[in-house]
This record gives C-alpha cells, sequence and structure tokens, in this order.
C-alpha cells in the first residue's frame, strides 16, 4: 500500500495550489492522485484563463480579498516563470439605460473592494475595444486579464516534482474511504492527513467520509 502524510485527491488548481502551500510550509511528502491520465481535463484546464479583479464579489467578503490579491499573484507568477498572459483588460457594457444604475452598483462595489477601474464614455469606449457598444458609459477594469490555465497547471507540477516532495498518481479514481486510508482503483492510499480537492466531484468525496449530504 502506498501512503504519505499528505494525499489530496484531485489535480486540479486547487490541489496543486494546495500542495504548493504546504510544502512551503514544511510539508515533506504528499501525493495527488486523480482519476485522469493527466492535468487539465475538468474546470482547471478548460476554463476561460480569466484572472478577474475584484468586482463583483460584495465588499468586505473573502471572496472578494481573495479574487483582488490572487489576480495580482497569479499575474506576478505568470510574469516570474515566463507564462502567457495577456494584459487585455476588460470593459463592461450596458445593453440600454436601465442597466446603467447596475453599472454604478459595479463601480462602488469595486471601488469598496479597493479595485481599479474607471468610469469611461462612448469616445472612451470606442478607443478601447471599437467593436463595443454601450448606452452613454461603460466601466474599465484595467487589472483584468487572461491567461493559460494549462500552462500553469504544468508548471506548478514540474515545480512541485522538483522539490522531491511531491508524487503524482494519474488513472487513479477515489472510490471510499477509511479511518486512515482511501480506496482507489489503482488500491489503497493510506493518509495522515486527507484533502478533498475533487471539483465538482468533491460532494460525493465529503459524502464517502460522512460529512455531507445527497440532495433528493
Ligand atoms: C466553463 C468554465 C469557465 C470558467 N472560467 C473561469 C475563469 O475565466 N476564471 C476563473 O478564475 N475561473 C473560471 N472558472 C472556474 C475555475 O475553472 C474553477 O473554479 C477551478 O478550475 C476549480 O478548480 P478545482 O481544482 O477545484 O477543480 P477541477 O479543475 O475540476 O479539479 C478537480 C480534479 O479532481 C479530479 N477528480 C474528480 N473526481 C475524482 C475521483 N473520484 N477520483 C480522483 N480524482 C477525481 C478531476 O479529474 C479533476 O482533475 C470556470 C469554470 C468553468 C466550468
Amino acid at each position: 500500500m502506498y501512503t504519505a502524510d499528505v494525499v489530496i485527491c484531485g489535480a486540479g488548481i486547487l490541489g496543486l495550489t494546495i500542495a504548493r502551500e504546504l510544502v512551503k510550509s514544511g510539508a515533506g511528502d504528499i501525493i495527488i492522485f486523480d482519476k485522469e491520465d493527466g492535468l487539465g481535463y475538468h474546470a482547471s484546464g478548460r476554463n476561460s484563463g480569466v484572472l478577474h479583479a475584484g468586482i463583483y464579489y460584495d465588499p468586505g467578503t473573502l471572496k472578494a480579498k481573495m479574487c483582488l490579491q490572487g489576480n495580482q499573484r497569479m499575474q506576478a507568477y505568470c510574469e516570474e516563470h515566463n507564462l502567457p498572459l495577456f494584459k487585455s483588460g476588460k470593459v463592461i457594457v450596458t445593453r440600454d439605460e436601465s442597466e446603467l444604475a447596475t453599472l454604478d452598483e459595479l463601480e462602488q462595489r469595486a471601488t469598496a473592494n479597493g479595485a481599479t477601474v474607471e468610469m469611461i464614455d462612448e469616445k472612451q469606449l470606442a478607443e478601447i475595444e471599437p467593436n463595443a457598444k454601450t448606452t452613454g458609459r461603460a466601466l474599465h477594469s484595467p487589472l483584468t486579464a487572461v491567461v493559460d490555465p494549462k500552462a500553469i497547471l504544468k508548471q506548478m507540477r514540474s515545480e512541485l516534482e522538483s522539490t522531491g516532495k511531491v508524487r503524482f498518481f494519474f488513472d487513479t479514481r477515489f472510490l471510499s474511504a477509511r479511518k486512515d486510508s482511501v480506496r482507489t482503483s489503482q488500491g489503497d492510499i493510506g493518509y495522515g492527513l486527507f484533502i478533498n480537492a475533487a471539483g465538482a466531484f468533491s460532494d460525493k468525496v465529503a459524502q464517502a467520509f460522512g460529512i455531507s449530504f445527497s440532495t433528493p
């Protein structure tokens, strides 16, 4: 039976990021297992790659704080490792006057979150994005950017493996939970700490540990 101090189910961006933080804080023996034969087959490799910039979340929430910090930290990570980073910015436009109030609310929310946004007029919008149309005003978020999610996963995997502290098991599906081990399609894996980072499947993994419930 394989064993590790920390066993992480799911090699998406969360599983890899958690492993990275654990290694930084001294963990020395981690297994990350995934049912697929490589990285990025689910949300983390198939998303739009947008680094959101703190506009939408309610001020004061952890999500608002993390979104803004995450944007900055991921941009720095991409620059540090020469990974694709398209600093496109983003414009939020209105279809008609009825949406102007929402635009104002987004501006207030973004400002309260510490995000950088600017209310622009139609002329300024045309300079930034000639193909966009709005009614009177639009909101410009210069810090919104686009990354290549698969390139980020690949870089993180290589960094984690190079520490010698993290092993990746692919083609390994979580089947059931025991007190000190999990049963997988490749046999049992013993753990000191088990981390559920199985994305859209994480509710099923939680249920196997008796800490979630099925909706009818
Ligand atoms: C269409 C779409 C577009 C998005 N666009 C953006 C965006 O532009 N910007 C942004 O910030 N976020 C975006 N997101 C959200 C973002 O992609 C997710 O929040 C993030 O990828 C979740 O990562 P994760 O590691 O939790 O999940 P996942 O990437 O899904 O990873 C979970 C892993 O667990 C594995 N797994 C599942 N079940 C098992 C099992 N039984 N045994 C073993 N392994 C298992 C899976 O194979 C998978 O690799 C988007 C999401 C979607 C769906």
